[in-house]
């Protein structure tokens, strides 16, 4: 088997642990010296927020959470498994922009397992409009999710003209709801966690969040693979 991401050959040893687990065997997608080019979130004594800004005043909050809190009266409770550095932009190009599917297998366990850890009712992944469905063949968020009971509760609206990375910040925030709910009444009450692949200013998870918030749902949490 050869590195998913630089193709050279990989050695593989089959463990004990591989042995004695009686189930599958983990192959690894990725060799190690590819593996850590990646660095994972230490979220400890963070904000509440986003779990990786310096949290500060009595909530608790980064700077940005803060105002997020000040639009809108309440914050997200986010978590992001892994810095959005060089070689996550580089994997997220292949990934999603070029649509290389096979590269979902290089995040999907360890994305999935942090996902079905949450005390959520119901996971809800953010959606991706028609014509990216079109163009790319899938979602890059549900690619990211195995073994995951998911529900389809969000559509796209408003289809973007142009490409959220090649915005500025500033355009980043200000953007109109792109999405609407398909089935409120799965909402309302529920615990959600919203899936993201990454997150940027927050805004898309915003816009999503707002929309449960005023369904009627309890809490809502989000998690992305990148932060
Ligand atoms: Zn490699
Ligand atoms: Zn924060």
């Amino acid at each position: 088997m050869n590195c998913l991401l630089c193709n050279r050959e990989m050695p593989y040893q089959i463990t004990l642990k591989d042995i004695f687990s009686f189930g599958e065997i983990l192959t690894p997608v990725i060799c190690d010296s590819c593996k850590n080019t990646f660095t994972h979130w230490d979220s400890d004594n963070q904000c509440k927020g986003c779990g990786n800004g310096k949290a500060e005043g009595r909530l608790r909050l980064c700077k940005e959470c803060q105002r997020w809190q000040q639009l809108y009266g309440w914050h997200l409770y986010h978590r992001g498994l892994y810095h959005y550095n060089d070689a996550m932009k580089n994997y997220m190009q292949r990934y999603k922009f070029n649509g290389d599917y096979r590269l979902r297998l290089v995040f999907q366990r360890e994305f999935s397992r942090l996902v079905n850890q949450s005390k959520a009712d119901i996971i809800v992944p953010i959606p991706i409009s028609t014509v990216t469905m079109q163009t790319r063949g899938f979602n890059q968020v549900v690619g990211l999710l195995r073994e995951v009971q998911y529900q389809t509760v969000l559509q796209v609206i408003v289809e973007d003209k142009a490409a959220q990375s090649s915005k500025s910040r500033k355009e980043r925030l200000e953007t109109t709801q792109p999405f609407s709910l398909i089935s409120p009444e799965k909402v309302v009450n529920k615990r959600v966690l919203l899936v993201d692949d990454v997150y940027t200013t927050g805004r898309t998870l915003y816009h999503a969040a707002s929309l449960l918030k005023q369904a009627g749902s309890q809490w809502i949490g989000s998690v992305s693979l990148a932060r």
